[in-house]
């Protein structure tokens, strides 16, 4: 396959009216991934055995909160492996899912189990308050000279004190709450997005982890709301955007993201 040449000095970006937090934590792993996706619009013809369990993950949970939302009863076990088959075929059905070594879709089958009952059973999936949004789109001109910004927050309950916005992440292993801070650019984002959904009433901001493990555990980690946080990454945003603007692609290899990406012959047929 020939590589596409980037001759262009200035990028035409996306076609989009928007950007979304994925784009830009995209360009920020590697500039050239962002240029195969979101400039090129290459289908991305393969995933990550990993990322469709996720996803799958996420669209078992999505059901079981939107059941919730509509005053329905907690969805029963199978109810939920359906909906995560549901999620697995329709990522298999628009890239081809790598399984990785030893997997296959018994063992796929066998984690999807545990990691229902794991959620089931745990304090997440009976959240306290009122589900105002599952899977919420929102969407704002938040950073001037930026397209709309938009996000979509995977769970957003309101309680007496406050409004909740959770984010569900599967790994691997379970997340200190210093990673959590750490990896807090995201929820700051929607933090700034969700400012007026329910005014006058403060923000906190959880990332639900899921572990994939051979015992899942569900945890839900708070990170502090700070308003000098969500500015700075409201510029980091910028400071990006301004890059994609001008057209600096390039290839940015690492050993943990170069493995999965869809995008490795066009990249090495790349010649800048
Ligand atoms: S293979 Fe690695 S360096 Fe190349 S585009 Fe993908 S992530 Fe970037």
């Amino acid at each position: 396959m020939i590589a596409p040449a980037i001759t262009k000095s200035l990028a035409t970006p996306v076609q989009r009216d928007y950007v979304s937090w994925s784009a830009i934590s995209t360009y920020q792993q590697c500039p050239l991934r962002y240029y195969f996706r979101y400039i090129e619009g290459l289908e991305e013809t393969f995933t990550s055995a990993s990322l469709a369990l996720g996803g799958a993950v996420h669209s078992a949970v999505e059901h079981h909160f939107n059941e919730l939302m509509v005053g329905n009863p907690a969805p029963d076990h199978d109810t939920l492996l359906n909906a995560f088959w549901d999620g697995w075929r329709s990522r298999a059905e628009t890239a081809a899912i790598q399984l990785g070594k030893g997997e296959d879709l018994d063992s796929i089958g066998k984690t999807a189990d545990r990691v229902i009952a794991a959620f089931r059973a745990s304090e997440f999936a009976q959240p306290q308050g009122r589900i105002l949004g599952v899977e919420e789109e929102l969407r704002s001109p938040l950073i001037p000279g930026l397209p709309d910004i938009l996000g979509r927050i995977d769970l957003i309950v309101e309680t007496d004190e406050a409004l909740k916005i959770i984010d569900l992440k599967t790994a691997r292993t379970r997340w200190s709450t210093e990673q959590a801070e750490r990896s807090g650019e995201q929820l700051m984002l929607y933090a700034a997005l969700a400012k007026d959904l329910v005014p006058g009433k403060p923000i906190q901001l959880e990332f639900a982890v899921v572990t994939k493990t051979a015992s899942p555990v569900v945890e839900t980690l708070p990170v502090a709301w700070d308003q000098r946080r969500i500015d700075r990454t409201q510029r980091v945003m910028a400071k990006v955007w301004s890059a994609i603007e001008a057209g600096s692609f390039f290839p940015a290899p690492s050993p943990t993201a170069c493995p999965t990406c869809p995008f490795r012959t066009e990249c090495e047929a790349w010649q800048g």
